[in-house]
């Protein structure tokens, strides 16, 4: 009866040891985290070890590492998709921390770098018909130069506002069977990722700009191509289809994108002109 007793208590004092306030929240519980607010059980005081952590934490990523997320982007992306797209995303870096963290090297690189003698050319034309009596011509010339320059200065903004655009291309040309298994949400995720690819080419070709702007410009000519590959490798195995098929499908994506965005540039310049000009 006695020994029965001890047992208890033992027990008892052993559940009680196990039992952890949660420092955040303030709930009892057992185990590694808190269940109301997640944080883990063996958060302590402030330490060098743990500064060094978040640091790390903050510029890599908590969830899967950065390097492990691009290595699989390069050698299976069909796969990686397939699995974020399906839950299981804790291993890989997620999507828009990934796009913002390669929009940042980007903008980095590229004002350091300062590959933007396109501009500079289109500034040179304008130029040239500031006497011509066409005022109409010079309006759009200058025009065009101004979205050029504020397309260079704001590509994050611009691109991220075109983003939509790029998903709603991409559902209608991946079929209707596609638009009922994914939603534009989740069109938008792969295409985050297929802009990572493209933002990565970006970076290179800004580089290479510093070796030679020979190259740099000849790498803008492929741009168009290397958005339809990452579209092509993101798209691919989620959506089912054969290499092919899928690459078809990016054509037409891509197509359709560039169709829209100078759609919406033509009436602007239309509307600019008209304003400009007074008519
Ligand atoms: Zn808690």
């Amino acid at each position: 009866m006695e020994n029965k007793t001890q047992t208890e208590i033992q027990a008892e004092t052993q559940t009680e040891a196990k039992t952890i306030r949660c420092l955040n929240c303030g709930k009892e519980f057992e185990g590694d985290f808190c269940p109301k607010c997640g944080q883990d059980a063996k958060t302590g005081r402030f330490t060098l070890r743990l500064i060094w952590e978040n640091l790390i934490t903050a510029i890599f990523g908590s969830y899967g590492g950065i390097w492990f997320t691009i290595k699989s982007m390069f050698t299976c992306p069909g796969k990686m998709m397939v699995e974020i797209l399906g839950g299981k995303r804790r291993k890989y870096f997620s999507p828009f921390p990934m796009l913002l963290l390669v929009l940042t090297i980007f903008i980095l690189v590229y004002s350091i770098t300062g590959s933007r003698d396109y501009v500079q050319k289109a500034e040179t034309a304008v130029e040239a018909s500031k006497d011509s009596d066409d005022q109409v011509k010079y309006v759009a010339k200058k025009t065009i130069s101004d979205a050029l320059h504020f397309y260079n200065d704001n590509y994050t903004l611009c691109y991220l506002l075109t983003l939509p655009l790029l998903a709603i291309a991409a559902r209608a040309c991946f079929g209707r069977q596609n638009r009922k298994r994914y939603n534009g949400a989740e069109y938008i995720i792969l295409l985050v990722y297929a802009s990572v690819f493209v933002i990565l080419y970006r970076i290179l070709m800004s580089l290479a700009y510093l070796v030679s702007p020979d190259v740099s410009h000849k790498m803008i000519r492929a741009l168009p191509l290397i958005i339809i590959l990452a579209i092509t490798a993101c798209f691919g195995k989620a959506m089912g289809f054969g290499i092919g098929k899928t690459f078809l499908r990016s054509v037409l994506t891509f197509a359709l994108y560039f169709l829209m965005i100078i759609s919406l540039g033509f009436i602007a310049l239309i509307i600019t002109t008209l304003i400009q000009t007074g008519l």
